[in-house]
């Protein structure tokens, strides 16, 4: 009998296989099962062709038997077969399988990526066993044929027995090792798990002969172990299901069996899609954080299948990372199971997928809102910074998208609002969307620079996250109202007559402000009367695009250091405090002045959570006044 030899591609590969050291080998089985349902499905559809095919579904199925007096797992199926020539065509040579052209171009020592990523076909077996055997009889032929290999070296194909059409694998399983138990493919158990994990939605039976526990008949109390076929996988899988069959409880049981989370889903998504693109999802939005959720380690992504396989676990191109929270699935039946990541990102279909899911989580997110403020509210407390941050990436490429799924605590409703219930119930003087930037509701609540624009009688919006303000600057307007903080320089509120007075103001304490300025040197910008306090005696302002808070942000992050926001201190001019500091400015008392102008500096820098440079010092001028 001559060995015949593997095309070198084949043996290429093959040779990874046998050395390999990818640790979920369990997956060869998911690449058997999967050829096996594929040969079923060619004869099902040759038989809705051929009228002398008769398509029992009864009669097509794919049967699992471990053996473990001979160390074999066999896997055999009722499809379509293979002739000698077959045989020799498909598993002599390695179809052009885009895996290997990975492999050789991106010379990759290890082998973990393109195993996990595509699948490798028949070849899988051989991480697992030593000798693979196929016997095989194709439909229409009268013989059948044995094709078996011991590795590398080779293979041979002989003439064999089996009455009827479809395949056989058998894999003889390697000897165990330290690290390695292969033995496990041979536990019930076992093999039910792998079945359950890879090959559930299957649409033909996946059969295996099983042991039961149960009370016997005779006596309930005694328990007696009997062995039946039965048959693995669901078959149907939940997305596959009419939506009227499916009750909430499916839902919430799905996601429990699937381990998306501990918590119940706040809300399900089930598309059918059979446009452009042909898939089956399910989604779901979750109550809760995940631990892990804003850490590095979290990995987005939404569980592939094709056609009922899976084929990744976690597939990243399917979501955005402003919605990186979902979890589910989806399974299409015009993706290849053996498809790469590379070309997977790439893949039109995907990239279609992709963006109807995009579209259906944000209709599903506004539809929440609107149906259920609270349960939004409980979304909005875990995710919400999630599509914050969804603004202000990608150049705010996706503003307009997340816009309205943005809230913020309101100064007048005391509750968080949408940035449309703001706009819509402007006054119709107020020109500007007005915001406060603080630690905490309770902090900004007490910062003086709201005064002005609280006593006018507009709403303003707290920013309590230190992406809140980063997101409205790249938001920049919302339904042509522009963003506008309170502590910058124009409130935009003061008429002609607030501003002929300021000027007057100004004017009449410039020498004083000089002063000031000229005590202060650059730690500030510029000394001012403020328009906005009424009670407080100071307050800074800033001017240009970075905010005090943004400061405080930037500041932060590495090798960003000495960001500074262009800060302007403001003086209440009407306050007691500045009156003193005048009487002491026109009698020419140095000293006090200094001191006065440097403790109202350090005022407003505490009331904006900034350190003070010289905390002794500070506390030494106020005892000096106690005294
Ligand atoms: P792929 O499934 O990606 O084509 P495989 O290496 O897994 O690559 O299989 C190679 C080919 O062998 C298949 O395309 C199919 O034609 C044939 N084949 C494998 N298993 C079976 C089977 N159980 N019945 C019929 N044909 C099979």
């Amino acid at each position: 009998m001559a060995t015949k030899e593997f095309k070198t591609e084949s043996k290429k590969l093959l040779d990874m296989m046998i050395h390999s050291i990818y640790s979920q080998k369990e997956i060869f089985l998911r690449e058997i099962i999967s050829n096996a349902s594929d040969a079923i499905d060619k004869i099902y559809y040759r038989a809705l062709t051929d009228d002398k095919l008769n398509f029992d579904k009864d009669n097509y199925y794919i049967q699992i038997t471990p053996n473990k007096d001979n160390r074999t797992l066999t896997v055999a199926d009722t499809g379509i077969g293979m002739t000698e020539e077959e045989l020799e065509e498909n598993l002599g040579t390695i179809a052009q399988s885009g895996s290997l052209k990975f492999k050789t171009e991106n010379d990759s020592k290890d082998d973990h990526d393109i195993i996990g990523q595509f699948g490798v076909g028949f070849y899988s077996s051989f991480m697992v066993a030593d000798k693979v055997t196929v016997i095989s009889k194709a439909l229409g032929s009268n013989q059948a044929y044995k094709w078996e290999s011991e590795g590398a070296d080779g293979y041979t194909i002989t003439p064999a027995e089996k009455d009827s059409v479809g395949t056989e694998i058998i894999l003889t399983l390697k000897e165990d090792t330290d690290d390695e138990k292969y033995s496990e493919y041979l536990e019930e158990y076992r093999l039910r798990q792998i079945i359950k994990k890879y090959s559930d939605f299957i649409r033909y039976p996946i059969k295996m002969e099983v042991t039961e526990s149960r009370p016997k008949k005779e006596n309930e109390k005694e328990f007696e172990e009997i062995k039946e076929v039965q048959t693995i996988n669901s078959m149907v899988p939940i997305w596959r299901k009419n939506k009227s069959e499916l009750k909430q409880e499916d839902y919430d049981n799905f996601y429990m069996e699937k381990h998306y989370g501990y918590d119940k889903p706040l809300r399900h998504i089930n598309i059918q899609a059979d446009g452009m693109v042909r898939y089956h999802a399910i989604l779901y939005i979750p109550e809760s954080i995940p631990f892990d959720y804003y850490s590095k380690e979290y990995e987005k992504g939404l569980e592939l299948y094709s056609n009922g396989v899976m084929i990744m676990e976690k597939c990243a191109d399917l979501l955005p990372d402003y919605f990186s929270f979902v979890k589910g699935l989806v399974d299409s039946e015009d993706l290849s199971l053996n498809i790469s990541r590379e070309i997977l990102q790439q893949d039109k279909q995907l990239k279609l997928i992709a963006k109807n899911i995009n579209h259906k989580i944000k209709k599903e997110l506004e539809k929440l809102l609107k149906e259920d403020r609270s349960q939004y509210e409980t979304f909005y407390k875990a995710f919400g910074r999630q599509l914050k941050y969804g603004v202000y990436m990608d150049f705010g490429q996706h503003k307009e998208d997340l816009q309205d799924l943005l809230m913020f605590y309101s100064s007048k409703e005391k509750k968080m609002v949408t940035l449309n219930e703001y706009v819509s119930r402007m006054p119709e003087d107020q020109k500007y969307i007005y915001y406060a930037v603080g630690e905490s509701n309770e902090k900004i609540d007490k910062l003086p620079q709201t005064e002005l624009v609280a006593d006018k009688g507009y709403e303003i919006l707290y920013f309590t996250e230190d992406i809140d303000e980063f997101a409205v600057k790249m938001l920049i307007k919302y339904k042509e109202k522009e963003f506008k903080s309170v502590s910058s320089s124009d409130l935009g509120i003061e008429d002609e007559q607030d501003k002929k007075k300021d000027e007057a103001e100004e004017k009449a304490n410039k020498n004083l402000f000089d002063k000031m300025k000229e005590v202060l040197s650059d730690k500030v910008k510029g000394v001012r009367a403020s328009k906005r306090l009424k009670s407080y005696p100071v307050c800074f302002a800033t001017e240009g695009e970075v905010s005090i808070e943004m400061e405080k942000v930037l500041n932060q992050m590495p090798n960003n250091e000495n960001v500074k926001a262009d800060k302007i201190l403001e003086i209440n001019t009407s306050h007691s405090v500045f009156k003193a500091l005048k009487v002491a400015f026109d009698l020419n008392d140095q000293p006090k002045v200094e001191r006065y102008t440097n403790l109202l500096y350090n005022q407003a820098l505490l009331i904006e959570g900034l350190p003070i440079q010289d905390p002794v010092a500070f506390s030494n001028s106020i005892c000096e006044l106690m005294n």
